[in-house]
């Protein structure tokens, strides 16, 4: 009985190295699935993104817009696929790691920081971006940083590494949790909570809102750092490390400046100098 468990055991690791040996010229295909670079081929990408952070992923009816989609634009086309047939499913923070395991999307670009936490589940190309965690609150707030929570009501979003910070290194805040940021702003607005918290660069996207004009200030003192990944499959390694590949040629043929010029880089922020040297968290 043993013995036979334990030849299964072996049979199935010679079946997958086997699996990972054939075909050197082809892209490996990630157990369980289609390379990318098919599914672009057959105009069948789906990329997890955000749908309510203005500038980076913002959805208007059925189109849906920011740095984060043309990112996924720029994967798109460097898998060989054409961008407008890109498939965009709305994530919040907490669903990006089942999403990629069950299969609902092929890729997560959704302000989507990179941690060893989430590397036992996903792989991560990138980063694309560096961001940091900061605090909104009304403009006549009193709180300057994360010193000043204490007691306060603070939101943030199930599942993201801002209210895991605050959880741990803040627990004397009231951490109040929904499950996308739009509604911890709106609680902001509303009064009913004191500051919102997470990276910067989705903050600003609020405050820029003509809505919040005038009411809301992003405190500007960021107190982490949020290396922003793209999310693939745990097994898909060639994958990984062809997006890398992408964003590389993205930086230096401009698109990747391009992309942030039309979304993040209307206020007029110059694009972020991307270090390419630093793509190196997909396995090797
Ligand atoms: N970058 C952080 C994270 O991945 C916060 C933003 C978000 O929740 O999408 O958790």
């Amino acid at each position: 009985m043993r013995f036979t468990r334990m030849a299964a055991v072996a049979a199935v690791a010679l079946l997958a190295l086997g699996t990972a040996a054939c075909g050197s010229d082809e892209p490996a295909t990630p157990a369980g699935g289609t390379p990318l670079t098919a599914k672009a081929a057959a105009g069948d990408l789906k990329f997890g993104v955000k749908a309510d952070q203005p500038g980076l992923g913002l959805q208007t009816g059925s189109n849906y817009e920011g740095f984060d989609i043309e990112i996924a634009k720029i994967i798109a086309k460097g898998l060989g696929g054409d961008p407008a047939k890109n498939k965009y499913v709305t994530t919040v923070s907490a669903n990006r790691e089942p999403f990629l395991q069950q299969g609902t999307v092929d890729v997560v670009v959704a302000t989507y920081t990179i941690n060893d936490d989430r590397k036992k589940k996903v792989n991560f190309a990138g980063p694309y971006y560096t961001a940091g965690q900061d605090l909104l609150v009304k403009a006549d707030s009193t709180i300057t940083g994360p010193e000043q929570i204490d007691g306060k009501k603070v939101c943030s979003v199930t599942g993201s590494t801002p209210a895991k910070r605050i959880a741990e290194k803040y627990p004397k805040a009231q951490l109040q949790l929904f499950d996308n940021y739009s509604k911890c702003v709106t609680a902001l607005n509303d009064g009913t909570v004191d500051a919102v918290t997470t990276d910067d660069i989705i903050l600003a996207g609020y405050a820029a809102q003509p809505d919040f004009a005038g009411k809301l200030k992003l405190v500007g003192k960021p107190f982490s750092s949020e290396p922003y990944g793209i999310g693939v499959k745990l097994e898909d390694k060639a994958g990984c490390n062809k997006i890398n590949e992408i964003l590389k040629a993205a930086v230096a043929d401009g698109s990747y400046a391009a992309a942030w010029n039309a979304t993040l880089g209307k206020s007029g922020t110059p694009a972020p100098t991307l270090d390419t040297t630093k793509l190196t968290n997909c396995p090797a």
